[in-house]
C-alpha cells in the first residue's frame, strides 16, 4: 500500500493503547487520525504519552472520529464490553478493525466476519500480538510431534485473574491437535499436596505461576529419552506487542473478512 495508513486508536489512554499511540505517532509509515478514550479526554495524544503535542485532542466519541472520514483502520485495545460494539461501528464506517481486546465469543466474531465481507474491507482480532510468543507456539507444536511428553509452565504477575493465561490455552490447544493420545506420568501418581501437578489438559499439565515483578513469560518443557528441549518466551514490555500491531494494520490492508489469532501472518 503507497502512502500512510491513518489510525484511529480506541482507548488511547489506557496502558496498551499508549504503547498504540506511541507507535502511530512515531512510524513513518503510521499516522493518527484520531485518539479515543473515556477518561482520559481533552488533551493532546503526544502530551497523554510522553511526546511532544501533535495537535490531535483525545476525545471520547469514536462515531464522531469515524463520522469525520479519513481513517483506515481502528486498532481498538479497551474492554470485553466495549470492544464488541466499537468493531462493529468502525466496520459500518468501511474502517478496519485491529483488536487486541481479549473476550470476544465465536459467534461475536462470526458477525464480525460477515460484516466486514459485506463492507468489502479486512479486519483482524488478535488476542496475542506478540511475535515470539506466536513463534514459541508453532515452535512448541513442531517439537510436540517428536516430543509427546511435554509440560507447559506459565509465568504472570500476581494480578492476574484468570489461569492458566490464554497463551497457555492457546498453546494447548495448538500442540494437541499434532500430538498422538498420550496420558504422560505414572498411573499411580499421587498428589499429596493438592494442585502440585498443575492443570490437566488433554494428557499433558499446565502450571501457572503467579509473582509480582513477572510481567509474561511461558516455556514448553519437552522430555525424551536421555535429553529434555526447553521452548521459551520472556515478554517485558507492552512496547513487545507494537511491532505485532504495526505488522497487522498493514495486513488488514491487504484483504476481505476478519482474521482470527496473530499466528495466520507469522509462516
Ligand atoms: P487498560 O489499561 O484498562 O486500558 C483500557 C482503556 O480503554 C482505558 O483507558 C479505558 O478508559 C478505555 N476504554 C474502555 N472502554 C472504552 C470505550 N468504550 N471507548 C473508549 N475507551 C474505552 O487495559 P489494557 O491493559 O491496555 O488492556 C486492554 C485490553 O487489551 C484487555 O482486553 C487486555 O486483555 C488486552 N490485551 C491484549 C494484548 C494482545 O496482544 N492482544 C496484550 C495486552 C493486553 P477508562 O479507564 O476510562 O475505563
Amino acid at each position: 500500500m503507497k502512502g500512510k495508513i491513518r489510525v484511529i486508536v480506541s482507548g488511547a489512554g489506557g496502558r496498551m493503547g499508549r504503547e498504540v499511540v506511541k507507535l502511530v505517532l512515531e512510524d513513518e509509515a503510521l499516522e493518527l487520525a484520531a485518539a479515543i478514550d473515556r477518561s482520559a479526554s481533552s488533551q493532546d495524544a503526544g502530551r497523554l504519552v510522553g511526546l511532544e503535542a501533535c495537535g490531535i485532542m483525545v476525545t471520547s466519541d469514536l462515531e464522531a472520529a469515524l463520522e469525520a472520514g479519513g481513517a483506515d483502520a481502528m486498532v481498538d485495545f479497551t474492554t470485553p464490553q466495549s470492544a464488541y460494539a466499537n468493531t462493529a461501528l468502525a466496520i459500518k464506517y468501511g474502517v478496519r478493525p485491529v483488536i487486541g481486546t481479549t473476550g470476544f465469543t465465536p459467534e461475536e466474531i462470526e458477525e464480525l466476519d460477515k460484516q466486514c465481507r459485506e463492507r468489502g474491507i479486512g479486519g483482524l482480532i488478535a488476542p496475542n500480538f506478540s511475535i515470539g510468543a506466536i513463534l514459541m507456539m508453532k515452535f512448541a507444536a513442531q517439537a510436540a510431534k517428536y516430543f509427546p511428553h511435554l509440560e507447559i509452565i506459565e509465568y504472570h504477575g500476581d494480578q492476574k485473574l484468570d489461569a492458566p493465561s490464554g497463551t497457555a490455552i492457546k498453546t494447548a490447544e495448538m500442540i494437541s491437535a499434532v500430538r498422538e493420545e498420550l496420558r504422560q506420568g505414572n498411573p499411580k501418581e499421587e498428589e499429596v499436596i493438592e494442585g502440585s501437578r498443575g492443570g490437566y489438559y488433554n494428557g499433558f499439565r499446565i502450571h501457572s505461576v503467579r509473582l509480582p515483578g513477572v510481567f509474561a513469560q511461558e516455556e514448553v518443557v519437552f522430555g525424551g529419552y536421555g535429553q529434555t528441549l526447553k521452548i521459551r518466551h520472556d515478554s517485558y514490555e507492552r512496547a513487545g506487542y507494537m511491532p505485532g500491531v504495526k505488522l497487522g494494520l498493514q495486513k488488514v490492508m491487504e484483504y476481505t473478512g476478519l482474521v482470527y489469532g496473530f499466528d495466520h501472518f507469522i509462516e
